[in-house]
């Protein structure tokens, strides 16, 4: 077996790289994506429309809709370059990793013609409305209803956690469209345009930084029937899928090593925790092999296994990992807002709780991976 990229992988990883190297500001890091100052906002879309003129923005998707059916393993190596010089794509990772695909798998020819070619041009900014304050990891209990009135959905309700939604121009929102079926089958997903009346977007202050979530009330939207994604009350299967790609999606592991090797490069001679780094390292390693398991996986058409779970497990254990050794090395400084072990603490917070929390992909991973009982 040859483990090693084939040249023409290894020619994609140098394309990515320069074009980071060539774009991306200087002190962008990977809290600047949660700020989004308007600087930043585009500064983050030069960087992807230079992707896109390298033609290593959308390679994955099919030839018709302007990729050319890349690898997942093509995949996994821009994924790989994005999130370890900090994700410079800003909030449009989202937009190739999983909406344009929910787009290009359950849109219409309308749908896909209206919201492809800006996304393909890395010029417009998404955000998804799943949580609610009684709806995180039992998503399906979500209640922001859509109501069916002629040409339109009338939608009330409320979202939280909302990231990018004070820059987003469209939400990819789910909706309760049957509060008397099943709690699952009772789901649609509206895309829905951010500017339309009725709709206010609430910071939520955090520790994270500012802007970096936000509360979405809904009072009687009017969502045109056209922004209807797949089937009504057929939302839930195609969540699903996209949960799944979401959960692969970020390569952390990758940016956590780099920050470790940073770190260590840069210590001062002294007492370093050799120990703990060669730990961070190895928990680098172990995320990074149980991504290109789940990588694996997919390409084999196997959406639903478990080491797309176990690979949030790792990434979450490799932030923390990391983070560990920098503020111990930091000491007090490590409160320092700008030093290196503050962001690397401050990155490695919500890890284990956005895309679903580390507790539930740990029971996933018991249940589908190793076949324990529910309780
Ligand atoms: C930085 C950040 C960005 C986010 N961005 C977005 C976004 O853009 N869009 C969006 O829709 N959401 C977003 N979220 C929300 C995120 O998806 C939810 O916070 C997450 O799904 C958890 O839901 P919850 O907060 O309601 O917690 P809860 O589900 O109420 O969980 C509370 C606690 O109970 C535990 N728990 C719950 N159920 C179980 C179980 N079955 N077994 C064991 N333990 C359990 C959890 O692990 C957790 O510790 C973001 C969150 C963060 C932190």
């Amino acid at each position: 077996m040859d483990f090693d990229w084939s040249p023409e992988e290894s020619h994609l990883r140098a394309t990515v790289r320069q074009v980071v190297l060539d774009h991306a500001p200087p002190d962008w890091t990977s809290r600047s994506r949660d700020v989004f100052t308007p600087e930043l906002l585009a500064a983050s879309k030069r960087v992807c429309r230079a992707l896109a003129d390298a033609y290593v923005w959308i390679p994955h998707w099919p030839a018709e809709y302007g990729g050319r059916d890349a690898s997942v393993w093509e995949q996994l190596i821009i994924g790989e370059e994005l999130w370890g010089a900090g994700e410079p794509r800003g909030p449009q990772y989202m937009n190739t990793n999983w909406v344009a695909p929910a787009i290009i798998a359950a849109g219409t020819e309308a749908q896909r013609d209206r919201y492809l070619p800006a996304i393909a041009a890395g010029d417009v900014l998404w955000c998804q409305g799943f949580s609610e304050p009684d709806a995180g990891s039992d998503l399906a209990s979500l209640r922001t209803s859509a109501v069916r009135e002629g040409d339109s959905y009338v939608v009330n309700g409320q979202k939280i956690w909302t990231s990018y939604a004070h820059v987003a121009q469209h939400c990819f929102l789910l909706v309760r469209t049957d509060a008397s079926a099943k709690k699952h089958d009772g789901i649609s997903i509206l895309l829905v345009p951010m500017d339309l009346p009725g709709i206010e977007v609430r910071e939520v202050t955090s520790i994270i930084g500012p802007h970096a979530v936000h509360e979405i009330f809904f009072a009687d939207v009017r969502v045109p029937v056209d922004c209807l994604l797949g089937e009504e009350n057929g939302g839930w299967p195609l969540i699903r899928k996209v949960l799944a790609h979401e959960r692969v999606g970020a390569a952390r592991f990758e940016r956590a090593s780099r920050v470790l090797d940073q770190a260590m490069r840069s210590l001062p001679d002294g007492p370093v925790d050799e120990v703990a780094a060669g730990r961070a390292f190895a928990a680098c390693e172990a995320a990074r092999a149980l991504a290109y398991a789940a990588v694996q996986d997919r390409g084999a058409g196997r959406d639903r296994s478990a080491t797309a779970n176990a690979t949030r497990v790792g990434n979450v254990a490799a932030e923390r990992a990391v983070a560990r050794v920098l503020s111990d090395e930091a000491g007090q400084q490590a409160l320092v807002a700008g030093d290196p072990a503050d962001e690397q603490l401050t990155v490695s917070l919500p890890v284990s709780i956005s895309s679903g929390t580390l507790e539930v992909q740990l029971d996933l991973v018991a249940r589908l991976g190793l076949d324990l009982p529910r309780a």
